[in-house]
């Protein structure tokens, strides 16, 4: 198995349960819901995205011809020691390309894997952590996992139906778009409205890290 990589990168996880965390961020290329290319946001499954995921040719990205050379990779961008090592990830869509070589690959180098999806593709086995952001109109397969990420408002998503879900936390994250203040208010709203839900920020783009 070969893996494309858009950017990998050393961070500090912004959003989420895990938010201030030391990690290596592992942004796979490719989503199933949308192209990546402008032209074909609108018509998109998902049309909210705020991250460039197509090609490899990001900080870090490249092509890696097996687990065991992209977990060298992330490891010489973890840097130094072994202590709480975290690997975040993403996409795109990880799941069009995560294996469980690769898990395996990067636990035998003492990493925690965790995962952020979109829910629409089962979950590989072993993970350390799942988080799965729903998108509206979308079947979503993976209804269990460690934390359920809902981006707000999104026409289309009523939350109480998600409610029920198998996920130790439900998180509210106000969508990153040109209303943003309303976004805020809307996540505000929910989160003191039902209290099952708790509002994450995006916190790495307060601090300014990619
Ligand atoms: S599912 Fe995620 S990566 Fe894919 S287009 Fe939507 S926000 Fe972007």
């Amino acid at each position: 198995m070969s893996y494309a990589v858009k950017e990998c990168f050393l961070t500090l996880q912004g959003e989420g349960v895990q938010s201030g965390a030391r990690a290596v961020f592992l942004r796979f290329a490719g989503c199933n819901l949308w192209s990546g290319r402008e032209q074909d946001r609108a018509t998109a499954q998902c049309n909210f995205c705020d991250t460039d995921f197509a090609g490899t040719d990001g900080e870090g990205g490249g092509k890696f011809a097996s687990a065991e050379e992209l977990t060298a990779h992330v490891e010489a961008i973890w840097g130094h020691g072994r202590d709480r090592r975290l690997v975040v990830i993403t996409g795109g869509e990880p799941m069009l390309q995560l294996d469980e070589a690769l898990v395996d690959a990067l636990h035998g180098c003492g990493f925690r894997v965790a995962v952020e999806t979109n829910g629409t593709l089962p979950a590989v086995g072993g993970l350390d952590w799942i988080c799965v952001s729903p998108k509206a109109g979308t079947e979503i397969v993976q209804r269990q996992g460690d934390e359920l990420k809902l981006v707000w408002p999104q026409a289309g998503i009523d939350p109480t139906e998600l409610e029920g879900w198998g996920f130790d936390h439900f998180l509210v994250q106000p969508m990153d778009c040109a209303e943003r203040e309303q976004a805020l208010d809307a996540a505000v709203k929910l989160a003191m409205d039902r209290p099952k839900w708790r509002l994450t920020l995006q916190a790495h783009k307060v601090v300014g890290l990619p």
